[in-house]
This record gives structure tokens, sequence and C-alpha cells, in this order.
């Protein structure tokens, strides 16, 4: 079975590639590269010892959408391919709305003109930034969010949802992910933010290796037990596990399926600087800041009908996301670049 992974070159696409290749798929990736390097892909194809068709294109190109289904005729698609960072989707919403709205149209369009009729898309917690009762399971969703970012995730999960309403064929797995972290345990890939990291643990990781001079902890006056954030962080690689567990699902089965990808446990910013400080052996100068605009104390998921229906449990803790971060960062001080 061949699978087109839109974004396949990115931090959970390269590790999703990893999965899918070692599952027996065949695998074929489209990324434009505009946040990532060739050389994970390269990586992928070491690590596994198998190939992947890669195409260097835009996922709106729709011409060459065409020819490339056209020469692949994929069984399925995982669609990676958007831009992620919060922030900058507050400062460039347009650019956000046409990359991952019209981006999913675009590729929706196309499966449906070469009758491919099994999705997975990568959907976000942060189509639950309104609920306040934790954790969040499935049913919490509200159209709510607090950034254009968000806003792209509930719209494609919306037109997914009718796009299957209009198509019984088609068989869809929209996948909320929660907080991504770690590496593949080889340090061969992993995640390699250009600039200032955003997120949390690629800073951490930044500070250890002596890139960063100390992390600011966004507020320590939340209503949590230590008064940092409390998020759901979960293995880049059990994530990528869930992809595979998924589209075993939507092989078998139609219609839209809908699961959290989390680990279920709730752990703070403090926590997670104390893991690091033991899985790495170094320590993380930090200093208490001001609370991050839009940020929101605590959100950890329900995964229990990913564990229900998928047979889905996370198999690492976050130990070993720091370890394997730890590995990643210290042999690739500067990511993908030499
Ligand atoms: P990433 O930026 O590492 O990967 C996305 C990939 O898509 C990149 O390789 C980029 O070059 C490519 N891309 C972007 N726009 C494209 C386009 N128009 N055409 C072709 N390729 C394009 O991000 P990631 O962390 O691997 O995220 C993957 C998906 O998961 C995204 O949809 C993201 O919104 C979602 N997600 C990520 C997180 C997270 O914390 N990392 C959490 C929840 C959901
Ligand atoms: N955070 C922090 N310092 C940073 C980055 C993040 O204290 O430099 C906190 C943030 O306020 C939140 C948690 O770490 O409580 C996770 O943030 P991240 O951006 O990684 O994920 P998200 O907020 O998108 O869930």
């Amino acid at each position: 079975m061949k699978v087109l992974v839109t974004g396949g070159a990115g931090y959970i696409g390269s590790h999703t590639c990893v999965a899918l290749l070692e599952a027996g798929y065949d695998v074929c990736v489209i990324d434009n590269l505009d946040n990532s390097s060739y050389e994970a892909v390269k990586r992928v194809e070491e690590l596994t010892g198998k190939k992947i068709t890669f195409y260097e294109k835009d996922i709106l190109d729709k011409p060459a959408m065409e020819e490339i289904f056209a020469a692949e005729k994929p069984d399925a698609v995982i669609h990676f391919a958007a831009l992620k960072a919060v922030g900058e989707s507050v400062a460039k919403p347009l650019e956000y709305y046409h990359c991952n709205v019209f981006g999913t149209i675009a590729l929706l369009e196309t499966m449906k003109k070469f009758g491919v009729k099994k999705l997975v898309y990568s959907s976000s917690a942060t189509v639950y930034s309104s609920v306040k009762e934790m954790p969040v399971n499935e049913q919490s969703f509200a159209y709510v969010t607090t950034n254009p970012y968000g806003w792209t995730k509930i719209m494609c999960e919306q037109i997914i949802r009718d796009t299957c309403h209009a198509d019984p064929e088609l068989a869809v797995a929209l996948l909320r992910y929660f907080n991504p972290v770690g590496a593949h345990p080889s340090g061969r890939i992993g995640e390699d933010p250009a600039g200032i990291p955003n997120n949390l643990m690629p800073f951490v990781a930044q500070v250890a290796s002596g890139k960063r001079e100390r992390l600011s902890v966004f507020g320590n006056d939340y209503p949590t037990r230590d008064g940092t954030g409390v998020r759901d962080y979960i293995h880049v690689c059990d994530l990528a596990d869930g992809h595979v567990l998924a589209l075993g699902k939507i092989t078998d089965g139609n219609g839209v399926y809908t699961y959290n990808l989390g680990s279920g446990q709730g752990t703070s910013v403090l926590e997670m600087v104390k893991a690091f400080e033991e899985a790495s052996g170094r320590e993380i100068p930090y200093v208490i800041s001001p609370r991050r605009p839009g940020d929101i104390a605590e959100v950890y998921a329900d995964a229990s009908l990913a564990e229900k229906e998928l047979g889905f449990k996370t198999k690492r803790d976050v130990y070993d996301m720091c370890k394997d971060l730890w590995n990643w960062q210290a042999q690739n001080p500067n990511g993908y670049q030499k």
C-alpha cells in the first residue's frame, strides 16, 4: 500500500515516514521545504534502509499535485503540510489561511479527481483552547480558538467533515495532537526549528547546548500545582505510531474518526525542566517571566478513545522524551545544517 505524505520532511512527518516504512508501507513525500530540509528525508532512508520518492513541491501547486498523483497512484494520504507557529499566524493571518486552508482544499480536490479515499489529517489540541474542563475528550470540541492558526485547524476539520458527508466512500482520521516532544532514539532525525524556538522543549534543549543563555518560564501564577503551565507531552515516535494505527483503522472503514493523540498526563513547565536536567545531566538556568499572551493554564487529553478504538497507548514517558531530545540536540547542535 502506498502512502503519500505531505509535509513529510518536517518534524512529525519525518518520524511518521520512519514508522510507515518500518510497518511495510511504500512512501512518497511532497514538501516545499519551507520549514524543513531534504537531509531529513535522506536520514529517514538511511535509518530504514528503504527509499522515499521525494517531490519538492507546494501543495497549492495543483498541476504539480495532479502529476504526482497520476505518477504515484497513492492509496492513502497523510496531510502534515501546514504553517504552524501560533504567534506568526497572528501577524500573518492571510498566509496561514492561504497555506493551511487552501492547501487542504487543493489536496482534497486532487484526491477526489484521482479517486483517493483515505486521509489522515494533522489537527491539534489547539481546537480545545476555550475548554475549561480537563481532561478534554473528542466531544469537548468548541468552535472557538484564540488565533488564526487554531482557526485553520478548526476550519480544515470542518471542510473535511463536510467532504466526507458528501462522499460516503471517504475514510478520514482527524488526529488532534497534544505537545509532541523528543526525537528518534538514534539522534539522526528530530525537530529543527528556524530561529528562536517558540516551543518550550526545543528552547530548553538549546539552553542545554549553550546556544541560549536561559529559559524564560512564562508565568508561575497559574492555578496549577506549581503555578506554571501544564501540557500533555507526547513522544514524537509514539505520535508517529498513532498514524500507522489510524491508517489501519481507515483502511477497513469509512466515515470520519476523530482521536486525541496524547499521553493523558499533564506535566508543568518546571517538571519538564527537571526531567530534562535529569535526562541530560545539564543544568537549565531559568527566570520567571510574565505570562505569554494567549496561553492557557492547562490542557491535557482524555486519550481513552484512541486506546479503545486504535489500541493506541504511549510507550515513552517524559524522561524518554528529554533523553531523546538531548541526544538529537547534542549530535546536531545546528539541526540539519552541517
Ligand atoms: P513542520 O513545520 O516541521 O512540518 C510541516 C512541513 O510541511 C514542513 O516540512 C514544511 O516545509 C511543509 N510545508 C508547509 N507548507 C507547505 C506547502 N504549502 N506545500 C508543501 N509543503 C509544505 O511541522 P510539524 O511540527 O511536523 O507539524 C506537522 C503538522 O502537525 C502540521 O499540520 C501542524 O499544524 C500539526 N501539529 C503540530 C504540532 C506541533 O507541536 N509540532 C501540534 C499539533 C499539530
Ligand atoms: N513556555 C515557557 N517558555 C518558553 C516556551 C513555552 O514557559 O520559552 C511554556 C508555555 O507558557 C506553556 C508550555 O511552556 O505553558 C508549553 O508551551 P509550548 O509553546 O511548547 O506549547 P503550547 O503552548 O503551544 O501548548
